[in-house]
């Protein structure tokens, strides 16, 4: 029996290498083949002999790219490439592989045993996330490569650990460099849609830094590059409404159409937070931030020239849900040490 597995419903399923042959989801396949499209596809054994250049758990989707480089495997990562025509998707690949090349976005994986080549996959997840936020204004990427940004993956914790990492995942400001356990850079991809995204929570914080750099600012102040006047009064309207909500909230005096914040106190302790957070949400419940927070979605549409919604079908529901049950538990929120773009009340 020669199974045939579709990558469409497949995409998100884990996928390990045993002795007797590839484990998908629940399955384990020693032959077969994944349809990627309708005219190319991939046989198990190349996965099984693919496996060695990146040899940790991932969806079925990252290791069919890494064998196969079919762009078609990176909609399940990047749901914007679903809706490109070819034209589009062939100016996608040129962004990616300039990237690729261009080494201005230094990229390095460490391992218990140091320094090691970074596999493809991680490398692509990384670049292939910039050039998917920035397809509408592709000019923030090239003032980003200017300033010399780089991504540290790390194989374990302990790696990460040992090098300074904190946390889930950093970014250092000074060193204008994002901290990251590898294995976070798949998490979030293993259903259909995509959930968490410390990736992207950290470049949040990294635009901030890129903004920083290109304005010679003495340290970050929340704000994104290149910013052009209607983005920043866009923004700081949206922050003011924001951050008048959180305050009722927190001096217990909800909003009387019981309207509460889109974001959690966590995203409202600093204007760094602000940013990261809100920048997370809107690629990941656009539905629920057009909806909830208007002027917020309205800063972020216009500032990378693009509407999420047209590719993302459903939200993922986690941050909302979880922040709603924070605001509606009767918890105190924490106070906000946020002060650039807004008025103090
Ligand atoms: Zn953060």
């Amino acid at each position: 029996m020669h199974p045939t597995l579709d990558l469409t419903t497949h995409a998100h399923m884990p996928v390990r290498l045993h002795d007797s042959g590839i484990t998908i989801g629940q399955t384990t396949y020693d032959t077969g083949t994944v349809r990627i499209t309708d005219s190319a596809s991939i046989a198990i054994s190349q996965l099984v002999a693919g496996w060695s250049m990146c040899p940790i758990r991932m969806p079925l989707a990252g290791l069919v790219f890494q064998v196969s480089k079919e762009l078609t495997s990176l909609g399940h990562f990047f749901p914007l490439i679903r809706i490109l025509d070819d034209t589009q998707r062939t100016e996608f690949r040129t962004r990616l592989n300039s990237l690729l090349q261009c080494g201005d976005i230094t990229i390095s994986y460490t391992t218990a045993t140091g320094p090691h080549t970074v596999p493809l996959i991680m490398r692509v997840l990384v670049l292939g996330q910039i050039v998917s936020c920035f397809w509408g204004r592709p000019e923030i990427i090239e003032a980003l490569r200017r300033t010399s940004p780089s991504v540290a993956l790390f194989a374990d914790r302990q790696s990460y650990e040992r090098a300074g990492g904190v946390g889930g995942g950093c970014y250092l400001p000074h060193e204008h460099r994002i901290m990251l356990e590898a294995s976070r850079l798949f998490e979030g991809f293993y259903t259909p849609i995509p959930n968490v995204s410390p990736f992207l929570h950290e470049f949040g914080h990294m635009l901030d830094g890129t903004h920083m750099r290109l304005e010679r600012l003495p340290h970050c102040y929340g704000r994104m590059p290149l910013m052009r006047a209607t983005d920043v009064s866009l923004w700081q309207k949206a922050k003011q409404c924001e951050i008048q909500c959180y305050n009722a909230w927190y001096h217990k005096r909800p909003p009387v159409n019981g309207q509460m914040p889109l974001g959690h106190p966590y995203v409202f302790q600093n204007d760094g937070e602000f940013l990261a957070g809100h920048w997370e949400m809107f690629w990941r419940n656009p539905h629920a931030m057009a909806q909830l927070t208007s002027h917020l979605f309205d800063v972020f549409c216009n500032y990378v020239n693009q509407d999420p919604r047209e590719w993302l079908s459903h939200d993922y529901t986690g941050y909302v849900e979880g922040n709603r049950a924070f605001y509606q538990s009767g918890q105190q929120p924490w106070a906000s040490a946020m002060r650039y773009d807004i008025t103090p009340d």
